[in-house]
């Protein structure tokens, strides 16, 4: 992109876009299992006028004049999430998916309810029931794990705490969890304890969009998610639910009950998204991510690391890097930003350490799958990656790796020039 009037205008804010562009786009193997790359598209949408318009409500029925356009924008990415989920009601107006996830807890119960969430450290998200987010404070929340040894949710343990607990709302979905989740389990253990269930797919949206993983349609009573991950669209969130009831609730819940204005610039953004992820294209492209996340973990196997759950089945896997080098997860995530390799240290199931050091490293497919990576690249990866844990202390050793990784990311620019 030229953002030629940001040059003119700001130059300090100019410079640092371009330092950034360059980090992402030329010399940086980009594995954080969260982050993606946007289509030109997408970007314009964000980059629009749509962002000056006041908009509060839902099409139709606004609190502004004015939006007969926004409303017909809001309708198109209504109608496509709806067709790409095969979903009856959606909200598409969700600021992120912590929003998303604010208003559907309490479009399902009152303050000071029992909630049953994954713990932290196993995968699940802050906003499941994290003491020090709303969730772990507006309500009484208890927690469910993996199995220590197999590293996988053991549904019987899940039930037993949920007898124990007794809770109104049971939430599924993660993180950092590499294996499938079997919403239909969940839903059986939430009609056993009497409890709503709410699924949380910001990570593997993308691979239940286009079959590759079970949907919770047909299970949750709502279903949240981000826009950004392996969607591949602008940063957001969505809600969606079969449930009419449900879905009334969740519309009041989110607006006004959490937010104003909505973001009708990545309203639009998220339209395209939705549009391209209903192209056979995409279906493709999770296809490849999901055999490279296989073929990488596969990879360091090879290499004798240890990894949660043995392998993955999905776009991520977790490396206890404590175990496989004796290094905790923040040393490992900055020996590899030293090379140009990004990644995110992250806690794995019953860590010793702190959230801030952790034992574990996250890795993430979508990212560079996008950039056209395929199973060799990534085997060449994990061997870039192995070697510099092997070689941390040969500065001459690191510098040729950093070379090799910009040469393979250089090889495989994105789809498209800024
Ligand atoms: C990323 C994520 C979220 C939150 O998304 P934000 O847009 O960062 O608020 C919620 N739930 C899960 C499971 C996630 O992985």
């Amino acid at each position: 992109m030229s953002y030629n009037a940001i040059k003119k205008e700001d130059k300090e804010i100019y410079n640092l876009i371009k330092a950034e562009e360059k980090r992402q786009n030329k010399y940086n193997a980009e594995l954080i299992a969260s982050e993606n790359f946007v289509s030109k598209a997408v970007l314009q949408a964000q980059g629009s006028i749509l962002t000056n318009k006041y908009a509060e409500g839902y099409p139709s029925k606004r609190y502004y004049g004015g939006c007969q356009y926004i409303d017909q924008i809001e309708n198109l990415a209504i109608e496509r999430l709806k067709k790409l989920f095969n979903v009856k009601y959606v909200n598409v107006q969700p600021h992120s998916g912590s929003q998303a996830n604010m208003a559907a807890i309490r479009s399902l119960i009152n303050h000071g309810d029992v909630i049953l969430g994954m713990s932290l450290d196993s995968g699940g998200h802050l906003t499941h029931g994290y003491k020090l987010s709303f969730s772990g404070q507006d309500y009484i929340s208890y927690t469910y794990g993996v199995n220590k040894d197999t590293g996988l949710i053991d549904y019987d343990e899940v039930l037993k705490i949920a007898k124990e607990v007794k809770p109104k709302l049971i939430i599924c979905g993660a993180s950092a969890y590499p294996r499938k989740i079997s919403f239909k389990k969940f839903k059986e253990i939430a009609d056993e304890v009497g409890a709503y269930l709410m699924a949380d797919i910001a990570h593997i949206a993308g691979l239940i969009a286009t079959g590759f993983h079970e949907s919770p349609v047909n299970y949750a009573d709502i279903i949240t998610s981000t826009t950004h991950k392996t969607l591949r669209g602008p940063r957001g969130g969505i809600i969606m639910t079969n449930n009419e009831e449900i879905a009334k609730k969740m519309n009041k819940m989110l607006f006004p009950g959490c937010q104003g204005g909505p973001l009708e610039h990545v309203i639009a953004a998220k339209a395209i998204c939705f549009k391209e992820d209903l192209m056979p294209e995409y279906k493709t492209y999770i296809k490849q991510v999901i055999l490279n996340a296989k073929a990488m973990s596969d990879e360091f196997i090879k290499l004798g690391y240890n990894i949660i759950s043995g392998g993955t089945d999905n776009h991520l896997f977790l490396i206890d890097i404590k175990k496989s080098k004796n290094l905790t997860g923040l040393q490992a995530q900055e020996l590899l930003e030293n090379v140009n390799i990004t990644c995110n240290k992250n806690s794995i199931p019953n860590d010793q350490e702190k959230p801030a050091y952790t034992s574990g490293l996250r890795i993430g497919t979508p990212a560079l799958t996008t950039r056209g990576f395929k199973e060799k690249d990534f085997i060449k990866l994990a061997h870039l990656i192995d070697d510099t844990f092997n070689n941390k202390d040969n500065n001459e050793k690191l510098k040729d790796i950093k070379e090799e990784v910009i040469k393979l990311v250089k090889s495989h620019p994105l789809r498209y020039k800024y």
